[in-house]
């Protein structure tokens, strides 16, 4: 199963910045810990196919995970701090 991690900044600076490494959306940090807080976007740090960390907002990530579905069971565990959900994303294939 792909495991994925959210991704939380513990600052809340205005010079450093997060980036989708698909659409290239980026925030300062400080933006994103309130769209965050707000669910209104969530960062998504996971091994790609290359074996490399990819970040991805939760848009693209989404389109990604679905690509994947064939090789993958469709299942995604998400970690959030100390929590973790499975995600199923066989359900979007219809
Ligand atoms: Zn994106």
């Amino acid at each position: 199963m792909l495991t994925a991690k959210v991704i939380r900044y513990k600052n809340n600076s205005q010079k450093r910045f997060v980036c989708c490494g698909e659409c290239g959306l980026n925030y300062s940090h400080r933006d994103y810990n309130i769209l965050l807080e707000y669910q209104k976007l969530i960062y998504i740090r996971y091994k790609g196919e290359s074996k490399k960390e990819e970040t991805l907002c939760h848009e693209c990530f989404c389109g990604k995970v679905q690509e994947m579905c064939s090789l993958e069971d469709g299942r995604v565990k998400l970690v959030d701090g100390g929590e973790a959900y499975i995600l199923n994303f066989n359900e979007y294939n219809g």
